[in-house]
């Protein structure tokens, strides 16, 4: 299965809220999900839609939360079974792993506008993990390690023109470098340091049927 290309806005107008998966824009008056707030598709502004089963409730927030990390459906689940795997709270660890992915990290230093723009970055060697160049956007960044930008990204015209922008707040459980260039990964985040607006544990039940 091919990345999804089409045009994304209408990814958000089918959960109803905003994914912040265009950059800038996201933040405008521009906005879709300001300017047109139905479902796409033709039958998308018919007033009488049927109430959503649990199925179909528990679905679109699985669905909700691989669009905003921007993952393949497989990945996903085996980010799910990694997940459930491991010790403690089966959705807080699945949001925690999404999380510490490298596009992520990136995305959340401010060193890109958007998850895409961050994958893109790391796929092109721009990024490096303690020094170490690394072109996996799925590579898990572990608390101590530090992620910056190669010396070639540092020069990326884009990059320079997002560094020299005010740019947004790094969550706590990140440490951002004096000169905003990258940054460190403090600790794993907690559930409420993760402003991702999913009911995970739906997301739980929608695997375990
Ligand atoms: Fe979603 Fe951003 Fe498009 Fe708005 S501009 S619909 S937040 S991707």
């Amino acid at each position: 299965m091919g990345r999804y290309t089409a045009a994304v806005c209408r990814l958000c107008r089918r959960e109803g809220m905003k994914l912040y998966l265009k950059g800038e824009k996201c933040y405008t008056e521009k906005c879709p999900v300001h300017k047109r707030p139905t479902p796409p598709g033709m039958h998308g502004a018919r007033p009488t839609r049927r109430k959503a089963s649990e199925f179909g409730m528990r679905l679109r927030e699985k669905q909700k939360l691989r669009r905003i990390y921007g993952i393949y459906e497989t990945q996903f689940k085996n980010y799910f079974q990694q997940a459930a795997r491991a010790k403690g709270v089966t959705g807080t660890r699945l949001l925690q792993l999404l999380e510490t992915r490298l596009d992520n990290i990136v995305y959340r230093l401010g060193l890109a506008s958007s998850r895409k723009e961050a994958r893109q970055l790391v796929v092109h060697g721009h990024v490096a993990v303690d020094g170490k160049k690394v072109t996996i956007p799925a590579y898990q960044v572990r608390p101590g390690q530090a992620v910056s930008l190669t010396e070639r990204g540092q020069k990326h015209g884009r990059l320079k023109e997002l560094l020299g922008a005010a740019g947004r707040a790094a969550p706590s459980w990140l440490e951002l470098a004096s000169d905003r260039s990258g940054g460190r990964v403090l600790a794993q985040p907690a559930r409420e340091e993760i402003d991702v607006p999913v009911q995970e544990q739906l997301i739980v039940e929608y695997y375990s049927r």
